[in-house]
């Protein structure tokens, strides 16, 4: 029996600052708030957890998710690898500002099977 193909989209409303002409749900929060963030979303992938479909993408947008500890990151990932079927050749994506890139962080990111990153840029002139 074949499965239907579907993709799972996780929003990170944080960015180290607000653009002016930003509309997005994003801000800039606290360690706290982002914490409880997370944990809130861990027990949402699980309890939307199903073995129904294939995942043949998931897409880490935001806000800024580069911006957050890639801790956070990879347990968002682990979870829904434990509680959806994700395809082996899956692409996954995630969202990245270059200032809140380190090489730990890409690094990171591969581990956890990040394939590839949209890059966002605001300006290329420093202010
Ligand atoms: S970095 Fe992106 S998401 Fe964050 S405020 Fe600026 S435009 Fe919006």
């Amino acid at each position: 029996m074949t499965m239907t193909n579907a993709m799972i989209y996780v929003h990170i409303p944080f960015c180290d600052s607000k653009c002016f002409y930003c509309n997005f749900a994003s801000g800039i929060y606290d360690d706290n708030t982002k914490k409880k963030y997370f944990d809130k979303l861990i027990d949402e992938i699980k309890f939307n957890a199903t073995k129904g479909f294939n995942i043949t993408s998931i897409y880490i947008g935001g806000g800024t998710p580069s911006s957050v500890d890639a801790d956070y990151i990879s347990r968002v990932i682990q979870n829904i690898k434990e509680n959806y079927i994700v395809d082996k050749n899956a692409e996954i994506s995630m969202e990245a500002n270059p200032c809140s890139l380190s090489n730990e962080k890409l690094l990171k990111y591969k581990q956890i099977g990040i394939n590839r990153l949209s890059i966002g840029v605001q300006s290329l002139n420093d202010i």
